[in-house]
């Protein structure tokens, strides 16, 4: 894979990551009615909320990661992992195109 072909996976998954919260945001915005006064449902909505603040925070942190492959890219350190500098796998890089480590490190950070 080369740079132009790295960059236009990395947008073509940021567009994607988008997409989600876009589609999120609205989904959250579509309730502003007040909770329901039931105690049971109110719990439910609650944690409702707390799946959504899961899932966004998750996206955002994709962004980041995406924002960060493509400042490796400008710095051509693309595709090298930022643990030991050895190249990621290409298979690993088409399955998650802003993945920071090669398998090895990621294996050890997640214990
Ligand atoms: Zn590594």
């Amino acid at each position: 894979m080369n740079a132009e072909q790295a960059r236009a996976r990395l947008e073509e998954y940021q567009a994607s990551i988008n997409v989600r919260r876009e589609k999120l945001a609205r989904h959250v915005s579509h309730r502003e009615e007040p909770l329901p006064q039931d105690f049971a449902e109110q719990a439910v909505e609650l944690e409702n909320d707390e799946t959504m603040v899961a899932l966004e925070d998750e996206l955002y942190e994709q962004l980041r990661a995406v924002d960060d492959a493509l400042a490796r890219l400008d710095a051509g350190t693309y595709g090298q992992c930022t643990e030991c500098g050895e190249p990621i796998a290409a298979e690993r890089l088409e399955a998650l195109p802003a993945a920071r480590l090669c398998i090895e490190c990621a294996n050890v950070m997640e214990g």
